[in-house]
């Protein structure tokens, strides 16, 4: 009712309008002095607010000052409204009940929390006089436990921390020290150990047991007072494990899914790849031949051991047959066995010759230089060859060339192999002819992938394609007999002949006539 309609032609006295709004305040609810003079202090305040002066038609005399009084007006109302408007803040609630520390504590200590979060909860009662304290706990008559040999333990060390006494410990060292050198019991062997009752001192051993070796079981038990060795040698079959597949789009996976283990198929590769570029050579529908020595216990464990034979065929064709021989356990193809070869070994396989030895304007440093080998285009990590029989005298980093090879072939001759991914030998080793020592790359001074190849004789470059070195393979007629004899007794092993068991299969060994169907299956 401040804004009066303006078709009332004249507001007149507020009093026309006024007492309307004071007749709507509840005058009948109130004592009755009370109400009539709270009603005539809001008729006022209605009559002052209502006057025109204070609340003028917004829509007529724009500008004036009784027109900016009513916008002040207006405005004032607007911010007291605003400002009576409750926020949105949360109102903190006050707890059911006031909780103090102590009644904090208490409450914890109802509660059931599991042993990982500190298992702290529950009250501790002091005993009373009704808790009558043990007189004594009764032992039990026995322990059993199984004990581990560590690394860089020993067996003696082992028994004492297992409480076997020091007499004990003594005689079964004795005992099986006849059979194997305590110190030959591989870490990691289990020992289980059974104590007895003690009489006063330490608990006397009862029974120890455990695998001294793959193929034996000793066992030492107490019998009459007296400790006893038994020992039970256990058959163990050394049949070599052959693995024969196809190679399919990976010749790891397929080896694997033939039931190669896996470091005979690293070792297989690796081999492999010291005589044959692997990304080139292996193709799917090659075959490959894996054979390791393997030990198979009759009581179920396997050991596998080295690779013993590397072979990949191409429809019957061999593309690689390496067999491990000498006590250095290098790998040697029959073919490189006894022959005498003559020849130019290149220190890449197919490698082409990209820039030959001369002069020639130096791609990197940008002037014209004497360009002192050979250089061979070849695929990152391809193997590089020593061309001969040698003995290392560098290898590692050298400047501009990189990762260097340089190999001392006796005569004043040597040779030199730079920009190499990786070397593979060490200074001062022996190297023979066809020997991987190293990998192709782009170290050094390289705008790529290539091997640079140099050759010294007496100290001083040559071209490296002037000389031909000779390789000879001579071997002693005897060694190449055994050779062939172990690479002929290899090649009969049957594949899966190692997985056959080794004991008798359980179907032949029930009654035939039991007359059980359950007997029937195998
Ligand atoms: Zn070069």
């Amino acid at each position: 009712m401040l804004f009066k309609p303006r078709e009332l032609p004249q507001f007149g006295t507020a009093g026309a309008a006024a007492p309307a709004a004071a007749a709507a305040l509840p005058e009948a609810a109130l004592p009755q002095g009370l109400g009539r003079r709270l009603a005539g202090h809001g008729k006022a305040l209605f009559d002052h607010l209502g006057s025109p002066s204070w609340a003028p038609d917004l829509a007529e005399d724009i500008g004036s000052a009784e027109w900016f009084r009513g916008l002040a007006t207006m405005l004032g109302l607007m911010v007291l409204a605003v400002s009576l408007g409750p926020d949105s803040s949360a109102i903190a609630a006050s707890p059911t009940m006031p909780l103090d520390s102590n009644a904090r504590e208490e409450f914890r200590s109802q509660m059931i929390q599991p042993l990982a979060l500190g298992g702290d909860t529950g009250r501790r009662m002091g005993a009373t006089m009704a808790a009558i304290p043990a007189a004594g706990v009764p032992e039990r008559t026995s322990l059993k436990f199984t004990a581990t040999l560590g690394q860089g333990d020993s067996f003696e060390r082992m028994l004492a921390r297992a409480g076997v006494s020091i007499e004990d410990a003594a005689a079964v060292s004795r005992l099986v020290g006849g059979v194997i050198a305590t110190d030959q019991i591989a870490p990691g062997t289990q020992f289980d150990i059974a104590l007895g009752s003690r009489d006063g001192g330490p608990r006397q051993l009862d029974h120890l047991a455990f695998r001294a070796r793959f193929d034996l079981d000793l066992k030492v038990s107490r019998a009459g007072g007296q400790l006893q060795l038994e020992s039970h040698a256990i058959t163990v079959d050394t049949t070599p494990l052959r693995i024969r597949g196809t190679v399919g789009t990976s010749l790891y996976m397929s080896a694997r899914a033939a039931g190669a283990p896996i470091e005979a198929i690293q070792e297989y590769l690796s081999v492999l790849d010291q005589h044959m570029s692997l990304d080139s050579a292996i193709e799917p529908g090659d075959t490959f031949d894996i054979i390791v020595s393997y030990r198979r216990a009759s009581s179920g464990e396997t050991q596998v051991g080295e690779l013993l034979l590397a072979g990949l065929e191409q429809g019957g064709r061999l593309k690689a047959q390496l067999l491990r021989w000498g006590k250095d356990g290098q790998f040697f193809e029959a073919s490189g066995m006894g022959q005498r070869r003559t020849g130019l070994i290149m220190p890449v396989v197919g490698g082409r010759i990209t820039s030959n030895f001369g002069a020639r304007r130096h791609p990197v440093l940008g002037y014209t230089r004497m360009h002192s080998g050979v250089d061979f285009g070849a695929g990152y990590g391809a193997p590089i060859y020593a061309v001969g029989d040698a003995r290392v005298i560098f290898s590692g980093w050298h400047g501009g060339h990189g990762n260097y090879v340089k190999l001392d072939h006796g005569g004043g001759y040597a040779t030199a192999y730079a920009h190499m991914s990786r070397t593979a030998v060490g200074v001062g080793g022996a190297v023979r002819a066809g020997q991987v020592i190293g990998y192709v790359g782009s170290t050094g001074l390289s705008t790529g992938p290539h091997l640079h190849y140099e050759l010294y004789r007496n100290g001083t470059a040559v071209n490296p394609m002037s000389v031909k070195f000779t390789v000879s393979n001579q071997v002693d007629p005897g060694e190449l007999a055994a050779y062939k004899a172990r690479m002929a007794q290899l090649k009969t092993v049957k594949p899966g002949a190692a997985m056959q068991s080794l004991a008798p299969r359980q179907a032949s060994v029930g009654q035939a006539s039991n007359g059980r169907e359950i007997d029937k299956l195998s």
